[in-house]
């Protein structure tokens, strides 16, 4: 791999790092003003950078095509930028466009997050570059601010209407611990998560599918749910409680019913859930995982013939539970599992792949990581 001084002709200021992330439970609840309980994964986005004082930001990725993209300040507030650098550039941009006192930045990435698995690459490059400006530029922002800034860059100027649980996760994650976050007042909560100690492993099986329903879908059922919320007349569907959910139901047209039944389900999943890490007992999460697979299947509609093959096949192996996690359409499921049954149960999954005729999936095990960092 080339080195910073090789691309730039001086040495980096620093080192910065954002890790990917996965969500334990919680999905599609962070666009309804929900709960979600994700966890940074070890695999991060590391970028080199040293400050510059005339406003261009040059941009390179070791996972890119081999080429620096140079934008002066003029281009990056226009925002006339293709390919991935639209990632770095829509981050300059937010922060510029909320008043920060942003100059340019020579950037160099390296990443072990893999793109396209629903692991959040795009929030961990975007959170890469918003800590090293914040530290270039003495922008004096807290994390909670600084992802915001990130999901605004990729809602606005990137075009992904993502809710804000992916830089949040990268940003405010905790080694040991998941991040109970409540959407709506981003009142956060290291729950202790100890897998190691409970006798326990996450598998994260990337399908290595991504089934290019893609972003028209999601904005498709984020609206179903905000219509569905606008019909009961509520700001959003977090105010639906589990008690409340058969009555609402009877007020809902039939295609709105089941986005409905899936998120009230599933904010009181992540409650389960963290009344379980809190009691000490991570191994019960299993049962939970695996129902809130079936409502993302059943109601929601967003797994595939992938996702529910590895869930299946982890769970008839012996997993404690398993789902789908990220948005849907593909990437990668969770599976919990007694340590000692990983290599069988991941052994399975990839036996059924292949039976099926599937690609061989790549499956990782995660500790609960820090979130993003300044390495050096
Ligand atoms: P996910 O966030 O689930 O990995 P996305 O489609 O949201 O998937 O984001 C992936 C995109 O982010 C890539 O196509 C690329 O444009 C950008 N990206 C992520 N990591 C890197 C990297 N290390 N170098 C360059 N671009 C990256
Ligand atoms: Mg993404």
């Amino acid at each position: 791999m080339t080195t910073f001084h090789a691309l730039y002709g001086h040495q980096p200021d620093g080192e910065w790092a954002a890790p990917g992330r996965v969500n334990l439970i919680g999905e599609h609840t962070d666009y309804n003003l929900g709960f979600v309980l994700p966890i940074a994964l070890a695999q991060t986005v590391r970028v080199q950078a040293r400050r510059r004082t005339d406003g261009r930001l040059r941009v390179y990725s070791a996972q890119g095509d081999g080429s620096v993209t140079e934008l002066t300040a003029e281009e990056l507030a226009a925002g006339d930028v293709t390919g991935w650098a639209r990632y770095p550039a829509a981050v300059v941009r937010a922060l510029a466009a909320a008043g920060h006192r942003v100059g340019g930045a020579d950037l160099l990435f390296d990443s072990d997050v893999p793109t396209g698995a629903g692991l959040s690459s795009s929030a961990a490059l975007e959170c890469a570059v918003a800590i090293a400006y914040n530290d270039l530029h003495d922008l004096g922002l807290g994390e909670q601010e600084l992802a915001l800034l990130c999901q605004l860059a990729e809602n606005r100027y990137v075009g992904v209407p993502c809710g804000m649980m992916d830089q949040m996760a990268s940003m405010c994650c905790r080694a040991g611990a998941a991040l109970y976050l409540d959407t709506q007042d981003l009142a956060v909560r290291q729950v202790p998560f100890d897998l190691a100690g409970a006798g326990l492993r996450l598998l994260v099986i990337d399908t290595r599918v991504k089934h290019d329903l893609g972003d028209g879908a999601y904005a498709q059922l984020r609206a179903g749910c905000e219509r569905a919320a606008g019909l009961l007349g509520l700001p959003a569907l977090r105010e639906v409680p589990l008690t409340g959910l058969d009555e609402a139901l009877t007020r809902l047209p039939a295609e709105l019913r089941p986005l409905v039944r899936h998120v009230v389900t599933e904010n009181d999943r992540v409650q389960q859930a963290v009344t379980l890490l809190d009691a000490g007992d991570p191994a019960a999460l299993g049962p939970i995982l695996t129902a809130g697979h079936a409502s993302l299947r059943d109601d929601f509609r967003v797994s595939c013939a992938e996702t529910d093959l590895a869930v299946a096949a982890a769970v008839a192996a012996g997993a404690l539970g398993a789902r789908m996690t990220g948005g849907g359409f593909g990437g990668s499921v969770i599976a919990l599992v007694a340590a000692d049954t990983a290599d069988a149960v991941a052994g399975s999954v990839t036996e059924a792949f292949r039976a099926a005729g599937h690609a061989e999936p790549v499956i990782h095990h995660a500790e609960p990581a820090d979130g993003a960092r300044k390495l050096s």
